[in-house]
């Protein structure tokens, strides 16, 4: 059975001031409703005055999804009451959005390139946030916060391209990326991100689910719904059409009350804007490098292989992080410890990349080129480094680093002793390599590791161990 996804997703736009008005967006460690006015908490007789920027940054965004902007774009009102919307309708945009048919490429499940249709791409505001008090699903009461009230928004919908949760999930993380590097969006603010998806079985009534406010949760509310349609279909029944709500902490989704009709909303241009003539505006924008772009830039300036470039490319910061630190020495060494160890261990600690003093890492990296230091001491001496800026402190130097800890490793010659007597505590292993048994020269390499503890290169001493007992089918 073919699934079928579209999906909706808003984004919150990362300018300085809200949509319609001058209310600071930076409201999250601030109490509720201290970021609001006469516009924003919709007062009778106000009247919205549009945010310059916002048009700018959502231009980006449409040209960047390689939408077609309108020549003209307008804002309409959606009318609804809820308690997060005081004025009783959204500003949006309805029959004249901003930009239509777009296109984002994106890795499909079978590792190939996959293009997803952008059915079009609006402009709306934030409606306030409703926090509800009491457990689970009884909440005793709810409270109304506007701080979020006017936040402009972006959102983009997609035509229904998407054959799995795991390519619903990786499209949103290429669009978060895409925007990271348009400089409009965080990815990393609470709440910045919401999406609303609508899934079918090839053949059935579409369902959408609403409320999906998380990376991971996308994928999850997808899974459980597939399963869900699954299971009715079996039962002989069939998949009715509805909204339903999926609930994070629970993983599923249920039943919500039938979705109002687009005519409903009762749709009229919004008097109090005039049209806003986009197609000029937006060809005058000149974007920045893309996420695509920078990997076929890493590939070919660098020599990265494709599966580092997609790694490193994959969040600005990471990008912005190798770019400095790939400057100063051999850059597939410096991707090579980028994407395969530093990612790992920064996740680990759940630290930012911009905590890493790329200072420090560069001269690590220059101590592994001199092979002054082994890779299992890199790292050693990574982990020293990462743990004291987590705890927000100043790390040692990497040679002050491999000084303390006796990390340094020591010329060839100074570990024939230790070859020796391994050599010579081992004779069964010995005699089994000679007897054609490869396995048994790992063992003795690891107990050399062990008595250098580390400071040797495995392969070195690997190469020792055998000019010392000779290669298999040799008596020695
Ligand atoms: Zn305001
Ligand atoms: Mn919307």
């Amino acid at each position: 059975m073919t699934v079928i996804i579209g999906l909706e997703i808003h984004c919150q736009l990362t300018t300085k001031t809200k949509l319609f008005c001058g209310c600071s967006t930076d409201y999250r460690n601030d109490p509720p409703n201290t970021h609001t006015c006469p516009i924003c908490l919709g007062l009778p007789g106000s009247l919205p005055c549009l945010n310059r920027r916002a048009v700018e940054y959502a231009l980006r965004v449409a040209k960047a999804l390689n939408c077609t902007v309108l020549d003209e774009a307008e804002f309409a009102r959606k009318n609804y009451f809820y308690p997060d919307l005081p004025k009783g309708f959204q500003i949006t945009m309805y029959d004249r959005p901003l930009a239509v048919d777009g296109h984002l490429e994106i890795e499909a499940d079978d590792g190939t390139e996959k293009r997803i249709r952008i059915t079009r791409v609006h402009m709306e505001e934030d409606p306030g946030r409703l926090v509800h008090v009491g457990s689970g699903d009884r909440p005793r009461y709810s409270l109304v916060d506007y701080n979020r009230s006017g936040i402009p928004l972006i959102e983009i919908v997609t035509d229904p391209d998407l054959r799995s949760p795991k390519e619903a999930r990786r499209f949103i993380n290429t669009l978060r990326t895409t925007l990271e590097y348009l400089g409009v969006f965080d990815g990393d603010r609470e709440g910045g991100l919401r999406v609303d998806a609508n899934i079918s079985m090839e053949g059935g009534s579409r369902v959408e689910v609403k409320n999906i406010s998380s990376y991971k949760g996308v994928e999850k509310a997808l899974t459980f719904e597939i399963t869900r349609q699954r299971n009715v279909i079996r039962r002989g029944l069939t998949v009715g059409r509805e909204t339903r709500h999926f609930l994070e902490a629970r993983g599923v989704t249920t039943s919500a009350r039938s979705k109002e009709e687009e005519h409903d909303y009762r749709y009229f241009p919004e008097p109090d804007l005039r049209p806003l003539r986009v197609r000029e505006w937006g060809d005058a924008i000149v974007l920045p490098e893309l996420p695509a772009a920078r990997r076929v830039r890493f590939a070919e300036a660098f020599g990265v292989s494709p599966s580092h470039a997609r790694t490193l490319c994959g969040d600005l910061k990471i990008a912005d992080f190798f770019e400095e630190v790939a400057a100063c020495g051999d850059p597939i060494l410096a991707a090579t410890w980028v994407a395969d160890t530093l990612l790992g261990e920064v996740y680990y600690r759940d630290m930012e990349i911009a905590r890493v003093p790329a200072g420090h890492f560069v001269e690590l990296l220059q101590l592994l080129r001199k092979k002054e230091i082994t890779d299992k001491g890199g790292v050693e001496v990574l982990r020293t480094i990462l743990d004291e800026s987590a705890k927000g402190g100043v790390p040692e130097t990497p040679s002050a680093i491999v000084a303390r800890l006796n990390l340094g490793k020591a010329a060839g010659d100074a570990f024939g002793p230790v070859i020796r007597e391994v050599v010579e505590s081992c004779p069964a292993a010995v005699q089994d390599f000679r007897n054609g048994k490869p396995e048994a020269l790992n063992y003795l390499v690891g107990q050399a590791m062990k008595r250098t503890r580390g400071r040797a290169d495995p392969k070195e001493l690997a190469r020792m161990i055998r000019e010392a007992i000779g290669e298999p089918g040799v008596t020695g």
